[in-house]
């Protein structure tokens, strides 16, 4: 797995000293490209933590999921709220699933 920026939604949160995505990636992965876009440096050492998929304000970023896990082509897409994460999985079909999962309360 890794993820997927889309560069359609991806705006570089030119407005933010650092970018969410950026701020929370605990391996550095994320830059970037010469579009002022996030793009993933090294996806191979990402490890699927989902930390900048739950922090991106504009749903930018989601994690493609493995055939066993979602179906092929299915993506994640995570969403932080004050009380918890809104998940959506999307399979292949484009048929979206919600779950919300609560937890301490996020900042
Ligand atoms: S947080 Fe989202 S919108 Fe901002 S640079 Fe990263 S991917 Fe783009
Ligand atoms: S899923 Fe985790 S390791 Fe991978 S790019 Fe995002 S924050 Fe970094």
């Amino acid at each position: 797995m890794t993820v997927r920026i889309d560069g359609t939604v991806c705006d570089g949160c030119p407005h933010a000293k650092e970018a969410p995505c950026m701020r929370v990636c605990p391996g550095d992965l994320l830059t970037k490209d010469s579009s002022g876009k996030a793009a993933i440096a090294m996806p191979e050492d990402c490890w699927d933590c989902a930390a900048c998929v739950k922090e991106c304000p504009r749903d930018a970023i989601s994690l493609f999921l493995p055939t066993e896990a979602g179906g092929r082509g299915s993506t994640l897409v995570a969403r932080k709220k004050t009380d918890g994460v809104q998940w959506t999985l999307t399979d292949r079909k484009g048929k979206t699933t919600r779950i919300f999962t609560a937890g301490k309360k996020v900042i």
